[in-house]
């Protein structure tokens, strides 16, 4: 019995220190991360088949609930697209003709401010510097 009074303190104070330990060195951190990420691995390769298992059962019970919303969603689904369709198109657009703009106007960025002008302007009419 007597021994207990020295032994659970010993104990105690391994805890402490090992918690204290924990706490100031970051090397002892990832060391202990790491085994974690090995016992995880080993846990991942033990349960390999079972994985696989739970992996085929969702992705049929995933196809299954995309099938029925398919199904009993048709015309909302398909409005949908057409709307995703129209806001695309309406970006498509502004993106050409900003391009089109782009090609079709004579312009050049200022060497020195980098400010859009004239391709056949001698100065910035921002900075002023010559081109
Ligand atoms: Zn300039």
């Amino acid at each position: 019995m007597e021994i207990m009074f020295i032994l659970v303190p010993i104990f105690i104070g391994c805890v402490f220190i090992f918690t204290f330990a924990m706490v100031l060195s970051p090397k002892l951190r990832g060391k202990m991360m790491s085994s974690q990420i090995k016992a995880t691995k080993h846990m991942l390769n033990e349960s390999v088949d079972d994985l696989a298992d739970i992996a085929t059962t969702s992705s049929n019970a995933f196809i299954k609930a995309s099938k029925n919303i398919l199904d009993s969603n048709e015309e909302v689904l398909k409005d949908m697209a057409t709307k995703k369709a129209n806001i695309n198109k309406e970006g498509i657009e502004i993106t050409m003709r900003a391009i089109k703009k782009g090609l079709t106007e004579d312009k050049k960025y200022c060497k020195h401010c980098g400010f859009s002008i004239d391709a056949d302007s001698k100065f910035c009419s921002k900075c002023g510097k010559e081109q």
